[in-house]
């Protein structure tokens, strides 16, 4: 029997919308038999999957995916296998979700001056699983408050990239991330190049130590798939995949609708080993 992989999904820890053991429900029901958790800039959701599993039968991948830039790119880094009492990796995802945290309250601070004052960080968090904060929760609470109906309309017209109230996130870069995913002796993954579009950094990258790439992401044209499959065999990175699934009525995606055969998940695992 062929067993599959889905190694790229949030939960409530981060910006999805489901707890850990939902995921993992929903995970056994697809047909999977591995799955990441792979929240922004927080672990929190792991354990709880981990201890949902066991009921399944299902195994989960401590994991993470990491903001960064270089050269003004926005560059997302994943990482599997992480040790999740690893001190330094801890430290430093407790100021990345700080950082967030500032920056929500700068945001709040600049809708006032359009007019929007009763919106309060407090109640942004009360209403969050998550102290990993990003513009979705934000924005959830611009449309609880009646400032838009939609959550586009509340990026068009609040928090887009483009709009006065915006404020970018602190990120670090690929080859810092991918350092510390090491260290904490996980893998580094680069996620979903065709998103990306950078494929002259690849090799950047792979001289500092990723291991693998996401050749396999939802609604990526086939095409695309085998051109980044002869990147990765060029570079001789491991070929991973994944959903990156955010939960009910979030994207144009869900858990398992993009999943790989668990040989690859083996390949990391040696190289995890390797390292
Ligand atoms: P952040 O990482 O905090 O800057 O927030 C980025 C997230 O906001 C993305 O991952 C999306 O989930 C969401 N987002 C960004 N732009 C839009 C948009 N135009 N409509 C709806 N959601 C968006
Ligand atoms: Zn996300
Ligand atoms: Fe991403
Ligand atoms: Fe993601």
């Amino acid at each position: 029997m062929n067993h599959f992989a889905d190694l790229h999904i949030h939960t409530y820890y981060s910006d999805g919308s489901d707890a850990p053991a939902n995921v993992v429900e929903e995970a056994c029901h697809a047909g999977l038999s591995v799955i990441a958790i792979t929240d922004h800039d927080t672990m929190a959701g792991v354990r709880e999957a981990q201890d949902a599993a066991k009921q399944w039968g299902i195994e989960v991948i401590a994991g993470i995916e990491l903001s960064t830039e270089v050269a003004g790119k926005d560059i997302h880094i994943l990482g599997y296998f992480l040790d999740l009492e690893n001190s330094l990796l801890g430290a430093k995802l407790s100021d990345f979700r700080a950082t967030r945290t500032q920056r929500i309250a700068g945001m709040i601070e600049n809708l006032k001056k359009e007019g929007i004052n009763n919106i309060t960080l407090e109640e942004i968090q009360a209403n969050s699983k998550t102290d990993a904060l990003g513009r979705p929760h934000l924005a959830s609470a611009l449309i609880q408050k009646g400032w838009a109906g939609s959550l586009g309309e509340v990026f068009n017209r609040f928090i887009g990239d483009q709009c006065a109230a915006y404020v970018p996130k602190y990120k670090q870069t690929p080859f810092e991330a991918i350092e510390l995913i090491r260290q904490a002796g996980g893998v580094a993954v680069l996620a979903h190049p065709m998103v990306t579009n950078r494929d002259e950094l690849i090799g950047g990258f792979v001289d500092a130590g990723l291991a693998g790439i996401e050749v396999y992401y939802p609604n990526c044209p086939d095409a695309a798939v085998s051109y980044y499959e002869g990147l990765a065999r060029k570079h001789k990175l491991i070929m991973t995949g994944g959903s990156d699934a955010h939960g009910k009525n979030k994207t144009n995606t869900w858990i398992g609708k993009r999943r790989i055969p668990c040989e690859l998940v083996e390949q990391l695992r040696i190289r995890v080993k390797k390292q």
